[in-house]
Order: C-alpha cells, then structure tokens, then sequence
C-alpha cells in the first residue's frame, strides 16, 4: 500500500507549484481530496503520476497539471455555483466542490455518471448534483452558474453556455481541433466575452449537439 498523502504532496511540490500554479486554496485542495480514489483499482498507484489515465469508456482522467490550471483559471472564491461538462471521473467535480458553493457537473455516458453520483455520496460530498445529459447544451434549467468548466476537447465554446453564464462569470474550456486544442478562460464583461489563451492540451472530444459528432 503507498502512502497517497506523501505522493500528493509531492505532486503538488514537483508537477504544480513549478509549473506556476499559485493560488494557495487550489494547491491545498490538491494536497487533501484521495485522486486515487476516483480510478480503477489497477491504475491507483499511478494516480498521482504527471499524466492522464483510463477511467474506462475510452475516457480518461485528467492530468494533475490540467486540473489545477483549469481550477486556477475560474478564480473560485467559495461562493459561486458552477457548472462542469464532462464529470468523467469526478476527481475535477470534487476539487471545484471543496472551491465553491455548489457543483453541477453533466456526463454523457450513464454508467461513468452513475459511478460518480455514488462515489461522491459515500464520500460525503453533498454538494455536488451529477446529470447524465448531453452538456453541449449546458444546464438551462438550473442556469444561470457563475463558472463553467468544460473538461472535454470543444470546437468552440457553445453559445448556449454562454447564455447560462452570468455577467462576470468565467467560462474555461479546451478550445481547437479535435487532437489538439488551446486552454481559453473567457470572462463575460456586459454581455461580451473577452478571451485569453493559455496552455497548449490534448483532450478527449466533446461529443454532443454542439460539439463533435460520434
Ligand atoms: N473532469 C473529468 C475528471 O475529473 O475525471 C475528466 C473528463 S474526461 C477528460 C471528458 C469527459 O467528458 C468524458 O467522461 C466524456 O464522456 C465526457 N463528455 C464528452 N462529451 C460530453 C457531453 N456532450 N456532455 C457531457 N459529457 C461529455
């Protein structure tokens, strides 16, 4: 059995930190919620290795580095309700969890979905609300959220979230082809979103009626 809390520690001090990571509330969130939990057994020895990894599905958790800069980016002061899109694994659901108010996080696939809305309950997360459902077309009936947070490749941010986002909210995405996309955080200044680009990242695709087709 290793010891998860030293490996998280030492993700932290050699993946995040030198990488920039800077906001003290995301790297201490790193440090505390069991990433390993939220794999398939054979893989929870690497969990805090720097990469992705299957979760089964054909679709992957994120690696540390993503989940932090993505965290980072929504500039989560523990008040707002945000909305994921591609809850996966879970593990970004629980780390904006801890971060914010309320999570609404949307999976395609019932059965990853399912596992999730489980694991999270015996967990005790109780703010955290799991929705099977094609996200491209956001969560209009519990919008409008302060953040969304998309973790699957876009070819561009949809407009109905934006739509569902409120002035002054922050809408991050990776955004571009379907094997290679760019991070954006978008903020919505009096109706208009201004953009900025950041990290280069692979994603799997977001597949849906605004996203990629099957
Ligand atoms: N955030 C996840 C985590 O913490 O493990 C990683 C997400 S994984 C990279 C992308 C997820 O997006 C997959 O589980 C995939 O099934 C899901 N996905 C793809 N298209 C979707 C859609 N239209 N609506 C909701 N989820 C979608």
């Amino acid at each position: 059995m290793r010891n998860y809390e030293l490996l998280r520690n030492l993700m932290v001090e050699t993946q995040l930190i030198p990488r920039g990571i800077k906001d003290k509330r995301v790297l201490d969130t790193m440090r505390k919620v069991p990433r390993h939990l939220f794999m398939p057994e054979k893989y929870r020895d690497d969990a805090y290795e720097d990469m992705a990894l299957p979760i089964g599905e054909g679709q992957t958790i994120s690696q540390p580095y993503m989940v932090a800069i993505m965290t980072e980016l929504l500039e989560l002061n523990g008040d707002e309700k945000v909305l994921e899109i591609g809850t996966g694994s879970g593990y970004q659901a629980a780390i904006l969890a801890e971060l914010s108010r309320e999570v609404y996080t949307v999976e395609r696939i019932e059965s990853l979905g399912d596992n999730v809305r489980l694991k999270l309950k015996e967990m005790g997360y109780d703010n955290i609300y799991v929705i099977v459902a094609d996200g491209t077309k956001g969560l209009p009936e519990k919008a409008p959220f302060d953040r969304i947070i998309i973790t699957a490749a876009t070819p561009k941010i949809p407009e109905c979230l934006i739509e569902q986002l409120n002035d002054g909210g922050i809408i991050v995405a990776p955004v571009g082809q379907r094997f290679s996309q760019i991070l954006i955080k978008a903020k919505k200044v009096m109706g208009t979103m201004k953009e900025e680009y950041h990290t280069p990242c692979v994603f799997v695709p977001l597949i849906g009626e605004h996203g990629w087709k099957e």
